[in-house]
C-alpha cells in the first residue's frame, strides 16, 4: 500500500510539474503584451515539446503574434490563449527563426486566416530532406502530441525588412520586422516597436544559457548583438527564458552572450594555430575555456553543448582561415 501511495505522489509530482495547457503560462507584460513561457529543457514526450516561449501584441485592430510553439497543438493552445485575453482578430503570425520549437505550431495560424510572416530561408529549410527526416523523429519522440502538425512554410516571406501598422488608440504603432544579420540561424527574425523600445529577439539573445550555434553564423552573430544594443531596447523578450527588463539587464545578457561566441571563437582559432584538428579542439575546448573564465562551469548545459558548438565553429574559422590566406 506504501508502495503503491508512494508511486502516486511521485506520477503526481511530476504530472505537476509541466503545465497542461499552454495559458497556464501566460503573463502580462505591459499593457499590450503578453507571453506564454516554456520550460527550460530539450523538448521531450512529458514536456509536450513546450520549450519556446512565443508572445502577442493586442492592438486596437487586431493582434500580431509572435512564434508559433513546437506543435499543432501547442498552436492550438497559444490561439485559445490569445482568446482568453481579447476576441480581435489574430492578423499576424511572425516567425523569429524555422527551428522546429518556433514554427511547428504555423497550421494552428494558417487556418485561422492570419498572415504568417518569415524569412526567406524557411523556403530552403523546408526544401531541404533533413527537415521532414528531423519532423519524423520528432514524431518519433512527441507521438500524439505532435497530431495535426505539418511543416508549412509562411505566408509571407522577407529577405531585409518589413513594417506592419496596427492601430492603438488614436496612433498607428509601427512594427519593425527585420532580418538583422545571420546570427542563430541563417534567417533570423527579430520584431522592435521603436514607439515602445520593445524588442523581440528569437534565439539572438541568451540570458546565461548557452546559445546553440549550430545552424548560422558566429562571426555575424557578434554584428547582430552589437546592432541589438545600438537599438536600446527597454524590454527585451527572448526565444526562451524570463523577459529581460531595463536597459542594464538587457546589456549584461547581450554583452554575455557576446563574450561567449567570442571566448569560443578567439580559442578555437588558437587551438587551429596549434595544430589541433576538430576532434582535438572538440576534447579540449570545455577545459580551454574554463581558463579564461572559470564561470562558465555554472552555466547549464555548458559541458555538454559547449563542444558541439565548438565543433560547428571549428569548420566556420578554418574556413575563413582559408580566405584570409
Ligand atoms: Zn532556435
Amino acid at each position: 500500500m506504501r508502495a503503491i501511495l508512494f508511486l502516486f505522489l511521485i506520477i503526481f509530482a511530476f504530472g505537476e510539474e509541466y503545465p497542461k495547457h499552454v495559458k497556464e503560462t501566460l503573463r502580462k507584460i505591459t499593457d499590450r503584451v503578453y507571453g506564454v513561457f516554456g520550460v527550460l529543457e530539450q523538448v521531450s514526450y512529458e514536456n509536450r515539446g513546450f520549450i519556446s516561449n512565443a508572445y502577442f501584441y493586442v492592438a486596437n485592430d487586431g493582434v500580431l503574434v509572435v512564434d508559433a510553439l513546437s506543435t499543432y497543438k501547442l498552436g492550438r493552445e497559444l490561439v485559445e490563449t490569445i482568446r482568453s485575453v481579447t476576441d480581435k482578430p489574430i492578423r499576424f503570425l511572425v516567425i523569429t527563426h524555422y527551428h522546429t520549437d518556433h514554427f511547428y505550431g504555423i497550421k494552428a495560424f494558417r487556418e485561422i486566416g492570419a498572415e504568417t510572416i518569415a524569412h526567406e530561408h524557411a523556403f530552403e529549410y523546408l526544401s531541404n530532406p533533413s527537415s521532414y527526416n528531423f519532423f519524423l523523429s520528432r514524431k518519433k519522440l512527441l507521438k500524439e502530441h505532435l497530431e495535426g502538425t505539418e511543416l508549412l512554410p509562411p505566408s509571407i516571406s522577407i529577405t531585409k525588412s518589413l513594417n506592419i501598422y496596427l492601430r492603438v488608440d488614436e496612433d498607428y504603432r509601427k512594427f519593425e520586422v527585420k532580418h538583422l544579420c545571420r546570427a542563430h540561424t541563417n534567417g533570423d527574425i527579430v520584431i522592435y516597436i521603436p514607439d515602445e523600445k520593445i524588442l523581440f529577439s528569437g534565439d539572438i539573445v541568451f540570458d546565461g544559457r548557452l546559445p546553440f550555434l549550430g545552424s548560422g553564423n558566429s562571426k555575424s552573430w557578434v554584428k547582430c548583438l552589437d546592432e541589438i544594443l545600438k537599438m536600446e531596447p527597454k524590454i527585451l523578450l527572448p526565444g526562451h527564458g524570463n523577459p529581460l527588463i531595463g536597459k542594464e539587464k538587457i546589456k549584461e545578457a547581450v554583452s554575455w552572450t557576446r563574450k561567449y561566441i567570442l571566448d569560443l571563437r578567439k580559442t578555437i582559432r588558437r587551438l587551429i594555430e596549434e595544430g589541433c584538428d576538430v576532434d582535438c579542439v572538440r576534447e579540449r575546448i570545455n577545459e580551454e575555456l574554463l581558463k579564461i573564465d572559470p564561470s562558465y562551469a555554472q552555466v547549464p548545459v555548458f559541458f555538454r553543448v559547449n563542444p558541439v558548438n565548438a565543433y560547428y565553429v571549428y569548420f566556420e574559422i578554418e574556413n575563413e582561415m582559408l580566405l584570409e590566406e
